[in-house]
């Protein structure tokens, strides 16, 4: 069920009462003081599915450490992932590395056309938006998360919008609302919104600019839709091998989740004895709700050796990037030892 699609004359209305509230309400983050097309893409590629809070250390310390597009490009990949470290998703670490790398070797500079963005590596309709539109006043509009719970209420749109028909006119009716004579300050207005007021949870519609123009703000949890991916449990269970107080920790290859990060390695019952289980973590990933057993182990034979395998001190281990639930069991190591 929908409500009709606003005409101009509505679209403009809502543009206008937000674009004035965002004006007043507006948070001030460190990326909304920079005209820099590098540290807006950063805080763009960062922003995706993480909250603004966690971003705001991990994008100032990132720009100290990679301040430009060529310091990124000539960075290694380990001390790029290492800068990561915590924010999840490290695809978009990877990404944004890559496109250092294909920026910094056509002169340094973005294209500034929406074609030219898309060409890049790492750069999707979203990114290509954002930046796009905020570094160079691109009319693209954005959809992410807050702009579809915002218009899927706007509208009372009750289509799932996990189907990619529900995305096209999502995007359909973002790029009707987008102010293109500002298209800045308007997808940050929108998405503001979202994260601020129109709350996926108890949304503040009391408040809100747009409430008057608001096809669903009487049952605004009702959307978005979203069909259900149901949660598959998983076990696995991790090995401790230690020599002296040196632990057998393991690079992820490629092709596997969490590559380039480190990792303890899974227990394997042809290569290793195992002894007594030490704890049980519990994490998501994905659709996965896996329990993860830590077991103490010893090798049968010798222990492997190769550049992705090493033995680390507790200590040590804070100068790799670890997946978060091995960072968690890292540093339950270190606790016990000094306790
Ligand atoms: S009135 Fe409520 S539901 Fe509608 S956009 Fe505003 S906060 Fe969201």
């Amino acid at each position: 069920m929908t409500s009709s699609t606003p005409t101009e004359k509505q679209w403009k209305k809502l543009r206008t009462s937000l674009a004035a509230w965002y004006q007043s309400a507006k948070r001030d983050l460190p990326w909304r003081r920079t005209n820099d097309p590098y540290a807006i893409a950063v805080s763009e590629l960062m922003l995706q599915q993480t909250q603004v809070v966690t971003v705001i250390p991990y994008y100032g310390r990132w720009l100290k450490a990679f301040p430009t597009w060529r310091a990124l490009a000539e960075a290694p990949e380990s001390a790029v992932i290492k800068a990561w470290e915590g924010l999840g998703y490290y695809r978009r670490a990877r990404n944004l590395h890559a496109l250092a790398k294909a920026v910094a070797e056509a002169g340094g500079e973005l294209p500034r056309n929406e074609e030219g963005l898309r060409s890049l590596p790492g750069i999707g309709p979203y990114t290509a938006a954002a930046i796009g539109s905020i570094a160079f006043g691109l009319p693209l509009a954005v959809l992410d998360g807050n702009v579809m719970r915002v218009l899927t209420r706007l509208l009372a749109l009750s289509d799932d919008i996990s189907r990619p028909q529900t995305r096209a006119k999502l995007q359909e009716l973002a790029d009707a609302f987008l102010d293109r004579k500002n298209p800045s300050d308007h997808n940050q207005a929108v998405m503001e919104l979202g994260a601020t007021v129109c709350l996926p949870r108890n949304p503040m519609c009391l408040i809100c600019p747009l409430s008057a123009g608001c096809a669903g703000r009487d049952h605004a949890e009702d959307f978005p839709v979203k069909a259900r991916v149901a949660t598959e449990k998983r076990k696995e269970t991790v090995a401790i091998l230690r020599h002296g107080n040196r632990f057998y920790c393991e690079e992820v290859p490629e092709g596997k989740p969490w590559h380039g990060l480190w990792r303890f390695p899974d227990f394997d019952p042809e290569r290793m004895k195992r002894g007594e289980t030490l704890a049980t973590i519990r994490y998501g990933i994905t659709k996965y709700a896996v329990t993860m057993e830590v077991v103490e182990a010893k090798w049968k034979g010798r222990s492997p050796v190769s550049m992705a395998v090493r033995y680390l001190t507790t200590e040590e281990m804070a100068e790799f990037a670890f997946a978060a639930p091995h960072r968690k069991l890292a540093k339950a190591l270190s606790i016990k030892k000094a306790g």
